[in-house]
């Protein structure tokens, strides 16, 4: 036995960990019609609060209000935008009612709404998406726009997800596509936290890393069945966005789903608030990190273009130039998170990678 080992073993071992998974997760048709016998399960409590959007209590909060209103007392919430006025609004609300439990019924806004308030008010919530627009709807972390663009803050991850297929399939194809464009930036997220460990001897989980490589591969694998308005498509990325939410859970942070094409997303979504939609500009960001990694960034291209989402910044009519200060400014998103885009990158480098975009 060498004097490593010996070190090795007389080491404490004084780690621990503690993941947070949803309990219930309920995807399929009608599924919706199913969450009494979810709630029947989980025993929130009998006050709910149901946050929604002024567009989801159409398509779905009216309908989750319908089949609880027999047995549970309910208020509601309208969340029209999302700031740190309307989550003290929202909270003050669930307060009043005396509600044991949220349930967020919507698009990611709505959903990290009900996130954010459960977390405040430390009672569970449900998410009920009615689009698959990005990994948000499973995962612990949340979106807050600021005045200085908008921040990643902690919260609990859902208890429960009730994801109904007929539901996501109705919404625009835009959507859905953007939620495959944002599992498939996945890729490249695990390679710049590899890189990270390598580099900077950052932990790395190897069950993080692979669950949510192999999220992507399923998706590419299952791209041309991702069409408009088929419940299947809905069915595979929603299975692939709660599946990239485990990662998330196990890894104890968003680094198996959040690499540079994330920083790149949130340093544009600075320069240009409201351009594109979160996965849009991930899945372009993803293209032009995985060349820098030297991986097949044509194939990661190619299954965006089968899919039906954007690979150049022209189709989401962002002039070149923002995209290419978006590359330039992403190391100053979030600096401790290390990836491909912390390596210093150069104008003539950025420059590159966008007219990359646009190669044959
Ligand atoms: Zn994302």
């Amino acid at each position: 036995m060498s004097a490593d080992d010996i070190n090795v073993l007389r080491r404490d071992f004084s780690k621990s960990r503690w993941t947070q998974l949803p309990r219930d997760v309920l995807v399929g048709h009608n599924a919706i019609e199913q969450l009494p016998a979810i709630l029947a399960d989980i025993k929130p409590g009998r006050s709910a609060l149901i946050i929604t959007g002024s567009a989801t209590r159409e398509v779905a909060g009216n309908q989750v209000c319908a089949v609880l209103s027999h047995d549970y007392t309910i208020s509601h919430f309208l969340a029209t935008r999302l700031d740190a006025g309307l989550l003290k609004e929202a909270e003050q609300v669930g307060r009043e009612a005396g509600a044991e439990f949220i349930i967020g019924v919507g698009g990611g806004r709505v959903i990290d709404t009900a996130k954010i308030v459960s977390y405040n008010l430390d009672i569970p919530f449900i998410s009920v998406p009615t689009a698959a627009s990005h990994d948000g709807i499973v995962s612990g972390r949340a979106t807050l726009p600021t005045e200085n663009g908008n921040v990643s803050v902690q919260a609990h991850p859902p208890i429960a997800v009730v994801a109904d297929t007929g539901i996501i399939a109705r919404a625009p194809h835009r959507l859905l596509a953007s939620g495959c464009a944002d599992v498939i930036s996945n890729y490249t997220a695990v390679l710049d936290w590899e890189l990270a460990h390598r580099l900077r001897g950052e932990e790395i989980s190897e069950y993080a890393v692979s669950l949510s490589r192999m999220t992507a591969e399923i998706l590419v694998k299952n791209s041309r069945l991702i069409k408009p308005g088929q419940e299947e498509a809905a069915w595979i990325v929603v299975k692939a966005l709660v599946s990239s939410g485990v990662a998330m859970s196990i890894a104890g942070s968003s680094r198996p789903a959040s690499g540079g094409e994330h920083k790149f997303a949130h340093a544009l979504e600075r320069i240009m608030p409201g351009g594109a939609l979160h996965g849009e500009v991930c899945g372009i960001g993803a293209i032009m990190t995985m060349y820098l990694h030297g991986g097949d960034w044509r194939a990661i291209r190619q299954s965006l273009i089968q899919i039906g989402a954007p690979t150049t910044p022209e189709q989401l009519k962002i002039p070149d130039r923002v995209v290419t200060e978006a590359l330039l400014s992403a190391k100053d998103i979030r600096p401790e998170r290390f990836t491909i885009l912390d390596t210093g990158i150069t104008r003539e480098s950025a420059e590159h990678l966008v007219r990359m975009l646009y190669e044959e």
